[in-house]
């Protein structure tokens, strides 16, 4: 117990009134979802003080944690999460277990933890060359927007963009595709094999209803673990595919990205999902898949459109690789001074 508001926070966080019943058993609780089986509960308030979150507030249906970094806000009986001010889907929802909140080990190991101390976890990653990715070519024009703007071209014109701002900034940049032309998708990741990438982004633009807009990036689900978007928690894919090697380095790829298109293009946030991409699962290094808009969006159709907001989104797409690619540099040098100490000792 270092302070008294940390003794203030276990009060708030450990007590979870009135679900004790007057015989001492807990209540039962229709609107409870019962821990998902095979979940390992994390206690909120002990994830807290292992990861430096100093001050913890309970407000109505979310807990707050605040720490010298970080800022987490999590949404009870949800799966929904916002660290720095942008929106990422755990793979379990915060709920109660014997009367704490609690989060799932998976989504402290890797959905929390990569980017809390991307030290620990991105060592021996490397952190010079960088594949893109832009989606779709050829016959494939991927979504078009209602004034016919196709998906292939803008994200053609957005990766050249980013390829530029990339090379100015001292890394090796690859495009698997440079232009008009149709790629499978398992030539996509072979080329980024051969090229030996450290990171690999696809750019892609989206589609979905007439209201649907903002940005949303997407790394590899994990084994045993249901994508963002699947709804049902049956029939969950087992298979590990390459790309879960890298797992904890997506995470911090994917949200880098993220973090940095919803702050700095300032785009909707849809949050950081998992799915089982083709290019994700075959990625021989960390990857993410980010869809900077929705083409189909009356306004983000025309925006898409604009010159100006493909360069604040190359912008963004290329400060979020470089954020993740100084991540892993300094993992690296970290690493090297603790082995020199312990030379030294
Ligand atoms: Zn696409």
């Amino acid at each position: 117990m270092r302070n008294l508001s940390f003794l203030f926070y276990l009060l708030l966080v450990c007590g979870v009134p009135q679900l004790a019943s007057a015989s001492g058993r807990r209540a039962p609780d229709p609107a409870e979802p019962a821990l998902r089986p095979g979940m390992v509960p994390v206690p909120v308030k002990d994830f807290a003080k292992q990861y430096g979150f100093t001050q913890v507030k309970v407000e109505n249906d979310r807990i707050l944690l605040k720490g010298r970094l970080h800022e987490l806000e999590l949404e009870k009986y949800s799966r929904r999460a916002i660290l720095n001010g942008a929106m990422l889907w755990l793979n379990d929802p915060m709920v109660i277990h014997n009367r704490l909140w609690v989060v799932s080990e998976t989504d402290v190991n890797l959905s929390f933890k990569p980017l809390i101390v991307p030290t620990e976890v991105l060592q021996g990653r490397g952190h010079q060359v960088v594949v893109l990715d832009a989606g779709h070519g050829g016959a494939d024009s991927g979504a078009v927007s209602p004034a016919g703007l196709q998906e292939k071209a803008v994200v053609l014109d957005i990766t050249r963009r980013v390829r530029s701002e990339l090379i100015s900034r001292g890394y090796r940049v690859f495009l698997t595709r440079h232009d008009d032309s149709f790629l499978e998708l398992d030539e996509r990741t072979r080329r980024a094999r051969n090229w030996k990438a450290d990171v690999f982004v696809s750019i892609h633009a989206n589609s979905g209803n007439a209201s649907a807009r903002g940005t949303e990036t997407f790394v590899l689900a994990l084994p045993g673990h249901r994508s963002t978007n699947q709804s049902s928690p049956s029939a969950v894919p087992t298979d590990t595919f390459p790309g879960n090697a890298y797992n904890q380095a997506n995470m911090n790829l994917g949200f880098s990205l993220h973090h940095s298109l919803v702050t700095k293009a300032n785009l909707n946030d849809r949050g950081v999902r998992r799915a089982r991409f083709a290019v994700l699962k075959d990625a021989p290094c960390p990857a993410a898949l980010v869809e900077v808009g929705f083409l189909s969006h009356p306004d983000e159709g025309l925006n898409l459109a604009r010159p100006a907001h493909r360069v604040r989104l190359a912008h963004s797409i290329a400060n979020g690789i470089d954020l993740y690619l100084r991540a892993v540099k300094k993992a690296a040098m970290n690493a090297q001074v603790q082995a020199n100490e312990r030379g030294g000792s």
